[in-house]
């Protein structure tokens, strides 16, 4: 048995180490490496948070990939299971990186801030078992979102 002893976290620990990473990944599900796909994926999985198309392509631009490609880009790469697309309710798709080793759930949970339109990736807010089995009784998920004012936004920011 192959007992690959998968520890957490694994980072990439340098640029070209993150972009060859990107490489295998897209091929490895049918996609063609190209160099401006290959820039979407490391830019999306550096990012800390959700990246809209446009925040994406503003990031890309230093790299010389116009909008249209990068648009299509992240279409190719969510299509391929890579990209995560979440619609958060201010009708903006977000898209963010899967790990390529999980298979594909509900993702997890976020935050956005009504006011400012930030948004933060909640990894660790569960549902409770309870609410599991009430929510399956009306359908199914697909992302769990809390809704508020950030740090900046609240109410102590003035
Ligand atoms: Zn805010
Ligand atoms: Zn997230």
């Amino acid at each position: 048995m192959n007992d690959a002893n998968a520890a957490g976290g694994r980072q990439p620990a340098s640029p070209s180490e993150a972009r060859s990473a990107a490489r295998e990944d897209i091929r490895a599900r049918g996609l063609r490496a190209t160099p401006a796909r290959i820039a979407a994926l490391v830019e999306i999985r550096r990012a800390a948070a959700p990246l809209t198309h446009a925040e994406l392509a503003e990031r890309l631009a230093a790299s010389g990939v116009d909008k249209a490609t990068a648009f299509r880009n992240l279409n190719d790469l969510a299509g391929a299971g890579l990209l995560r697309r979440s619609e958060l309710g201010d009708h903006l798709w977000r898209f963010e990186a899967t790990d390529p080793q999980q298979e594909e759930g509900e993702g997890h949970p976020h935050f956005l801030c009504v006011d400012c339109g930030s948004v933060t990736c909640l990894g660790d807010v569960q549902l409770t078992a309870g609410s599991r089995r009430r929510s399956a009784a009306v359908g199914t998920i697909t992302e769990i979102l809390l809704r508020g004012y950030c740090h900046d936004c609240g109410p102590a920011a003035g």
